[in-house]
């Protein structure tokens, strides 16, 4: 794996010091299929290839046979792990996907989906329980070994074990609900059902789609128009929907409050998925256009750092009247995850592969260079860098959110507070570290703006510290005033 040694051991001690850390933190994609007859599998592997940018790391497909399950999973691209084979021997029209993006790879085998072959349910999950010690209680007590299972298995564990004791799996799941502390969007494929199921703050996204065969379960909507299936709506928070041959039956389980993580619009989710009624680029756009009311600079051009703020450079531009040029910053779409590597160095070398700026679009020009968000800080000191190399005579670095001050804990791959660099540097100091001539963020006064929406609607933890999921012990590591 190429595991920077150092980085590991880091993340050992880290891990020990602080045994609740002692999960993955994923933030990842589920897919899931109910089809009347057709195979489900081939519906998987394309929902889960448009959902490849929630997850890079690993993938996995479970599809109940008639008789099993029958699971292939394994580290990769969608595209590369799975084979015609592999799809023509995933038989039957029900089953789930899953794509893995972990913070911690190679030191541990958590490929989803997490099957059992006893009571034949098997769970894919997008977020993270930040606090386990429910589960943890609950299955130690019942004799169930918890040792170096995570938050997704822990959760399978106790479903198992009700169904074990003759409860359907809808009934498993009501049992067991109030025990999962944390952010969830899971998928559940049975024999004969397909599951859905959020946490009562819906802090990440899923959509229920229509097919001309049943129906599909989809992180984002994108994983819907890929099968050429009709939207319906999203699950709502705390709710579960239950798929079967009767069709959707939903069931309420805990009083819902819609938190959706903020930054789904800011960088994760694809552009042209819907959230809250919106396409995600429309929000990116307005992003853009509440920065130029903000923010006027004087410059030649507007670049976007591609691809997730391209929309947010395009609204700026024009707003503003800045002509936006789409030709200076290409970047390689065969190179993938510069945000996690084992070490700084790995990771500038990266950002350097996927990143070529073009010096005849740039040659003596003052350049307005707009990035979704500004986490550690090596990707942007690197970009003025080659900005500059390929003849930029200005850099203005622009950020189309808002400092990150604070880590996350709900499923999403932002470090820990130290590494973030908003939260030890000032706005001059992280000026001088990128060396822009100048520097600006999104406020988040205008990052609500652009939503459209009251910001009671939405998990911003990262950029306000405000955590609607108790974080437990972990709040004791935040500096709450940075
Ligand atoms: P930095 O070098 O500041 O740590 O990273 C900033 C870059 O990472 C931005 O270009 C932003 O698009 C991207 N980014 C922000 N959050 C994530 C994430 O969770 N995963 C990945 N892959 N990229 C991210
Ligand atoms: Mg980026």
């Amino acid at each position: 794996m190429g595991l920077d040694l150092e980085f590991a051991r880091r993340q050992r001690v880290e891990r020990s010091v602080f045994p609740e850390q002692d999960r993955l933190v994923e933030h990842c994609a589920v897919f899931g299929v109910y089809n009347k007859i057709s195979p489900a599998a081939p519906l998987i592997y394309i929902g889960l290839s448009s959902l490849q940018h929630r997850g890079q790391e690993t993938s996995g497909i479970a599809t109940h046979t008639g008789s099993h399950f029958a699971t292939k999973k394994g580290d990769g691209l969608v595209s590369q792990l799975y084979t015609k084979d592999d799809i023509s021997q995933l038989s039957g029209s029900i089953g789930i996907g899953h794509n893995r993006y972990a913070t911690v790879g190679g030191l541990d085998d958590h490929a989803q989906p997490v099957t059992t072959e006893k009571h034949l349910v098997t769970l894919a999950h997008n977020g993270t329980l930040p606090q386990t010690h429910l589960l943890e209680t609950f299955l130690t007590s019942h004799n169930v070994a918890v040792d170096g299972l995570n938050d997704s298995e822990m959760m399978q564990r106790v479903l198992e074990y009700h169904m074990g004791n003759g409860h359907s799996i809808e009934d498993a799941i009501i049992q067991s609900y109030s025990l999962f502390t944390g952010a969830f969007s899971v998928v559940i494929a049975t024999e004969d059902k397909l599951i859905g199921l959020k946490d009562r703050f819906g802090i990440r996204p899923l959509a229920l789609g229509e097919t001309t065969e049943g129906f599909v379960l989809s992180s984002e909507t994108c994983g819907i128009d890929a099968v050429n299936g009709h939207f319906l709506r999203e699950v709502r928070p705390g709710e579960m929907v239950v798929i079967d041959a009767n069709g959707v039956k939903s069931t309420q389980l805990a009083q819902g409050e819609e938190k959706l993580d903020i930054f789904e619009l800011v960088y994760f989710a694809r552009p042209d998925s819907i959230l809250y009624g919106r396409q995600v680029a429309d929000v990116r756009r307005e992003m853009g256009k509440e920065l130029a009311k903000e923010r006027k600079i004087e410059a030649d051009i507007v670049i976007a750092v591609p691809n997730s703020a391209i929309p947010a450079a395009a609204g700026y531009a024009e707003a503003s009247g800045i002509r936006y040029e789409p030709g200076a910053l290409i970047k390689d779409s065969y190179t993938h995850r510069t945000f996690i590597n084992p070490s700084p160095e790995e990771r500038i070398a990266h950002i350097r592969r996927k990143f070529t700026p073009i010096s005849l679009v740039l040659a003596g020009k003052k350049v307005i260079v707009i990035d979704d968000s500004i986490v550690r800080g090596p990707t942007s000191k690197e970009l003025v860098h080659m900005l500059r190399n390929n003849g930029a005579s200005k850099v203005h670095f622009i950020s189309a959110s808002p400092p990150v001050k604070y880590p996350d804990f709900y499923g999403i791959a932002t470090p820990t507070q130290q590494e973030l660099i908003a939260s030890y540097k000032t706005h001059e100091e992280i000026r001088e570290y990128i060396g822009a001539d100048s520097l600006q963020y999104l406020s988040y006064e205008g990052l609500i703006k652009a939503t459209g929406l009251p910001e009671e609607k939405f998990n911003t933890s990262c950029f306000t510290g405000r955590y609607p999921i108790d974080i437990g012990e972990h709040a004791r590591r935040i500096n709450f005033s940075v």
